[in-house]
């Protein structure tokens, strides 16, 4: 998106593509927000309609609801549109936008350092390794960015910070498409959720979230996967039947966004920014929004002799706040989800209600919401 951004505007764009393929292998659920969704959960975005309106060659699934499944079973289900794209033509279209734009792609060219004051790039292709110099770089190499490490920007070195995710693409689910389940608890997804994500007819993308830190001992995420593929009372219902034709898996970046995301002359965005929903681990839309964001902050760079810097105040105007609530709200299901007593405990008093999964799945933090932070903050003591 940045890339397509700064070239149409007539930037001389490289984009550095380190897999034979962008998008290839992709490691993703595949789902985002509808554009209706988008335009609530990030109300301060302008024209969502550029960036939330794919191509209907690239969806495969639309949802109606959003499901949370509690560790005692108890389900509620929210309205809220979505997409199932295929990420991996999603990725195509991008990039041919790009390169439509006037973008260079250089394939099979991994960046392995930053040159001196980051003016440029070392990277290594089918003939060796090479400099290449640039007047801006945009890091955007996804969740522990070596660019952003590179450039000197505070990259989480925490395990908390970080979801891995597991995830196989199945065939024959048993699961209503008009449905995004979600399935939470200690046992389940340790510090993140499982979930099943059709992708239309009886093909679904169906993972597991784990936070390593709060593992048990001796596991690891495939025997989580595992778990929750064969013996979680709803899901492994839905799965019995179900064929495993894909494995897809990844780091996501849950900790918020890095404190600062820029230099003097180098961007991070996307995943290598931090910007994705923290309480859902959601990407792709940050990606898009902060993406878009970082090429205009290019052209004006070059254009107008505005500084670089001012990607910090202009992504955080449009999506700052949607990214600041949602990691409140992911420090705040981190003590729910933590034993059976602290989920009866806001079950009984009511906080497991549609009303509620519906604030967290907008990340709206109102009144009620910042009681419960406090009151949640108090009983962590
Ligand atoms: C299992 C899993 C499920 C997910 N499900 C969802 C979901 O349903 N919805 C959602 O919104 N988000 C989801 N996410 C998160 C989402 O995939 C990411 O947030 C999103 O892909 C971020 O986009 P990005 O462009 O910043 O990074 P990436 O998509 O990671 O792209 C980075 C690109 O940079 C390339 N690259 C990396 N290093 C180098 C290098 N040194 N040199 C050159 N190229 C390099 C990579 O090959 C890749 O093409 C999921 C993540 C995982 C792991």
């Amino acid at each position: 998106m940045t890339a397509k951004t700064a070239a149409e505007r007539g930037l001389s764009v490289l984009l550095l593509e380190r897999e034979l393929e962008v998008g290839v292998p992709d490691k993703c659920g595949e789902y985002i927000p509808s554009l209706e969704e988008m335009k609530r959960l990030a109300p301060s975005v302008p024209n969502a309609e550029e960036l939330f309106d794919p191509p209907s060659s690239c969806i495969v699934n639309r949802s109606k609801y959003v499901k949370f499944v509690f560790p005692n079973n108890h389900e509620v289900a929210v309205p809220f549109r979505g997409l199932t794209l295929e990420r991996k033509l999603y990725d195509k279209h991008l990039t041919n936008e790009a390169a439509r734009a006037g973008a260079d792609i250089a394939i099979l060219t991994k960046a392995i350092d930053l040159l001196k004051d980051g003016k440029g790039v070392r990277v290594k292709d089918i003939d060796g390794v090479r400099d290449i110099e640039a007047k801006t770089i945009v890091a955007s190499d996804g969740a522990y960015s070596l660019v952003a490490r590179r450039a000197g920007l505070p990259v989480s070195r925490d395990p908390l910070d970080y979801g891995v995710g597991y995830q196989y693409e199945m065939v024959n689910v048993d699961h209503d498409p008009d449905y995004v389940d979600m399935y939470l608890g200690e046992d389940i997804a340790p510090g993140t959720y499982a979930w099943i994500i059709s992708k239309g007819d009886d093909v679904a993308n169906v993972g597991t979230g784990v936070r390593t830190p709060y593992m048990k001992k001796g596991l690891n995420i495939r025997d989580y996967q595992r778990n929750f593929v064969e013996k979680h009372p709803i899901s492994s219902e839905k799965l019995r039947n179900a064929k495993r034709t894909a494995i897809k898996a990844g780091f996501i970046p849950v900790g918020g966004a890095m404190e600062r995301t820029c230099t003097e002359r180098v961007l991070a965005v996307g995943d290598a920014g931090g910007h994705t929903i923290p309480t859902v681990g959601g990407g792709v839309p940050p990606a898009l929004i902060c993406g878009r964001i970082a090429g205009q902050v290019l052209v004006e760079y070059f254009e107008e002799g505005k500084p670089l810097t001012r990607f910090e105040g202009a992504w955080r105007a449009q999506m700052g706040k949607t990214l600041e609530n949602s990691l409140r709200m992911r420090r705040m299901s981190d003590v729910v989800f933590k034993n059976e007593k602290m989920i009866d405990f806001v079950t009984k008093r009511g906080w497991l209600t549609e009303e509620m999964v519906m604030k967290f799945v907008l990340c709206e933090m109102d009144t009620k919401m910042r009681l419960m932070e406090r009151t949640l903050r108090v009983m962590q003591l």
